[in-house]
């Protein structure tokens, strides 16, 4: 069989084994319902509160300001809507602030705020790296501002923003700000009270944790409208019975990645970069996305020139490589990025783009074999 080498881990990513073992009780002997009355129930109910401490202490806030949530989709929507429909109700803000380069969950749920709801769309621009200004946020924000949401770590082109800064000014103008940092939380020491957030959505398959859960941390709350209804679970704010296993997981997996962020960014420092030097300098007419030095320490993205992006991936995935152009879009349709394009990349180059995402397990010939590959798939390409 063809070797098949994983370069997506900003997709998703394989589940630790330690995560794993320590998930697998709660699926059989300890099944009980936290909301329970008796043991079974008082034991899980012990469980799932221990998650909760541990991802608080991570996140630095208190443990009932900690959601539980089906993963980093749910964590935006709740934050956005729930926090959009509180702030409407409770000061009339009508405004919602966001970037063009967020993630579908932010930016499909704040389209649907805007057509369904009534509510104003506002984008703080980005720059060529896809990085936000924090004197534009204190440009756009104001009394009509029923919160800001700023994407973390991008998933498309790794920037990552300064958002303790942007945080100060919306705590000056007391206006709640909300960062998914789905793809940060894996590599960035997450503290909420540090970056002045009041809301942060973690998705836990991102990083080495099981997919369908993730969480909203939440620190000095105005208020939210729930996004779901029913028992009063998750502190009235998300109704459903817990799912105790994949809570579990995922506060080992938060646990694991948070505390071993040292050794593995190194590594993953390291690695990354000698991929995009390879690349760079061996092919020409090729361009590195996002910023060179402020980035997530995994993430490598690229345009070349004259390529079709899709293309390049089937070339790629054909020789045993498994990478991402970062947008979703169709063969034989080729369409930019919106991501891409607000940055200001040309939409002939923007169709060109590639991702590789690097993770714990990827090898220095890993990243040499790859870096031959890319290099004669666009070679190839371009003839
Ligand atoms: C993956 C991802 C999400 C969605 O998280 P799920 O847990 O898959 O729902 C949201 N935001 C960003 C930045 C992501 O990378």
């Amino acid at each position: 069989m063809k070797k098949c080498t994983y370069f997506d881990y900003a997709a998703t990513t394989p589940v630790d084994p330690t995560v794993l073992q320590t998930m697998l009780p709660y699926f059989s002997d300890e099944f009980g319902n936290p909301s329970s009355i008796h043991r079974w129930g008082q034991r899980a109910e012990a469980v799932l509160e221990k998650a909760r401490v541990i991802c608080a202490k991570l996140l630095n806030i208190t443990p009932e300001n900690v959601v539980f949530t089906s993963g980093g989709t749910e964590s935006d929507n709740l934050a956005l809507r729930g926090s959009a429909l509180f702030q409407r109700k409770a000061i009339g803000a009508d405004e919602v602030l966001i970037t063009h380069v967020e993630h579908h969950a932010i930016s499909h749920t704040a389209r649907q705020l805007e057509a369904e709801f009534g509510f104003k769309l506002r984008f703080l621009p980005v720059n060529k790296y896809g990085m936000v200004d924090p004197s534009d946020v204190k440009k756009l924000i104001s009394s009509k501002t029923a919160l800001v949401s700023i994407i973390y770590g991008n998933n498309e082109v790794g920037t990552v923003n300064p958002i303790a800064e942007i945080g100060i000014i919306c705590r000056e103008m007391d206006i709640p700000f909300h960062s998914d940092a789905v793809q940060a939380a894996a590599h960035i020491t997450m503290d909420m009270v540090r970056d002045n957030l009041t809301m942060l959505s973690i998705g836990a398959h991102k990083m080495y944790g099981p997919k369908g859960v993730g969480l909203l941390g939440i620190n000095v709350s105005k208020g939210l409208i729930p996004a779901q209804t029913g028992g009063g679970q998750e502190f009235n704010l998300r109704a459903g019975t817990q799912n105790i296993p994949l809570i579990v997981g995922m506060s080992k997996a938060f646990e694991l990645s948070q505390t071993e962020i040292g050794n593995r960014n190194k590594n993953l420092i390291c690695l990354r970069d000698q991929l995009i030097a390879g690349v760079l300098d061996r092919i020409p007419d090729s361009f590195l996305t996002g910023h060179p030095e402020i980035r997530l320490p995994n993430h490598a993205s690229f345009v070349f020139s004259s390529v079709d992006g899709n293309r390049l991936l089937m070339y790629l995935d054909s020789q045993g490589f498994a990478c991402s152009s970062g947008s979703a879009c169709k063969v034989g349709s080729p369409k930019p990025s919106n991501v891409l394009t607000s940055m200001g990349i040309k939409p002939e180059l923007a169709i060109g783009s590639l991702r590789v995402t690097i993770g714990k397990e990827t090898t220095e010939d890993q990243i040499n074999d790859l870096t031959m590959a890319i290099e004669s798939s666009v070679r190839l390409l371009r003839k």
